[in-house]
């Protein structure tokens, strides 16, 4: 059975070369991703029992990702073929280096039904991960399901907030929908932005000081070039990112989450008893994974290994 299980979409990315709008996309690339799969293989790739909760359509792309997760050792006993609908699909483009648009074609991301959930599959991990777009389709109360139970049986649960506002009919929908999996989690995962669309201040301090008071136990939040923050109540602090030479940081949020992960998977103490040193430790350790993510192109092919991550820790290595 899996320490650590993340639920959600797996989809396949259609990239353009960059610097060019949706529209003018000339040959699409097609690339494995959906956050919660990113996150997935990430831990698999840190030597961690992981496995994946979700679907792909009966077709070449759905068996394409199904291999592909087994073949990083995820366990994909839960991750099936449903031939209702075709594998999900993003057309991602890049406008300008700091853009991208993104056109969402759903497909069977959106069919994962409480009823199918494995109770007994999921109370036996550690650690439950799952993010804001399957909220935002009709898998959302699966989601929201699996964390009950993970919160019953004592687990972790990582809420990534990740938010993808071309996915939802309006931003008040959004934050509603986002504020039920804010309440189901012990932990959460935002950047400055989604920060400030959640709390209406991008001041890590305050802001995690409100999402605390929602109900989390933890907030973490990142902050790309310059590394993250974090709050559990009793302990807050900035962990300073590692400098690398950053080349595409597509990617680094999950290899982030699953750092976060793999730390928190292997504290047998409530996250409020963790003390500023043990979370500067485990945001030490993600900060590391998301920067190694940003050294190379792509999401999922980014992601690093362990030992790599532990060179990077090497006190003479990076910051
Ligand atoms: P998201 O994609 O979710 O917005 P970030 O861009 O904040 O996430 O990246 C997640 C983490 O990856 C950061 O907290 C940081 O540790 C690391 N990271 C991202 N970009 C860089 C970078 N340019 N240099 C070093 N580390 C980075």
């Amino acid at each position: 059975m899996p320490r650590i299980i993340s639920l959600g979409e797996a989809l396949i990315d259609l990239f353009a070369g960059k610097g060019v709008p949706l529209r003018e996309l000339k040959p699409l690339q097609p690339s494995p991703g959906g956050a919660p799969a990113n996150v997935a293989v990430a831990l698999a790739r840190l030597g961690v029992d992981v496995g994946f909760i979700g679907k792909v359509g009966d077709d070449d792309y759905g068996t394409f990702l199904i291999d592909l997760l087994a073949g990083e050792g995820v366990d994909v006993t839960h991750f099936t073929a449903d031939p209702r609908a075709p594998t999900m699909l993003a057309v991602v483009a890049a406008p300008s280096p700091t853009e991208q648009h993104f056109a969402i074609y759903h497909g069977t991301d959106t069919l994962l039904s409480p009823e199918e959930l494995d109770q007994a599959y999921i109370q036996s991990a550690r650690c439950l991960v799952f993010g804001s777009v399957t909220l935002a389709d009709a898998s959302g109360p699966a989601a929201l399901h699996a964390a009950r139970w993970a919160r019953e049986a004592g687990q972790h649960v990582i809420f990534d907030v990740n938010l993808r506002p071309a996915l939802w009919p309006d931003l008040q929908v959004a934050r509603s929908r986002i504020g039920e999996g804010l309440a189901s989690s012990t932990v959460v995962k935002l950047n400055e932005v989604e920060l400030e669309f959640l709390t209406g201040t991008a001041d890590p301090a305050a802001g995690s000081q409100a999402l605390l008071q929602q109900g989390v136990q933890l907030c973490c939040v990142s902050l790309g070039a310059d590394g993250a923050y974090f709050n559990n109540g009793a302990a807050s602090g900035h962990v300073p990112a590692f400098h690398v030479e950053a080349v595409d940081t597509t990617g680094s949020g999950d290899a982030f989450v699953a750092g976060l992960a793999f730390g928190l998977s292997k504290q047998d103490q409530p996250i409020a008893q963790l003390s500023s040193a043990d979370l500067h430790q485990m945001l030490r350790f993600a900060n590391a994974c998301g920067a190694l993510a940003a050294t190379s192109l792509g999401a999922m092919t980014a992601l690093p290994a362990l030992k790599d991550v532990e060179h990077l820790l090497q006190p003479d290595a990076g910051t």
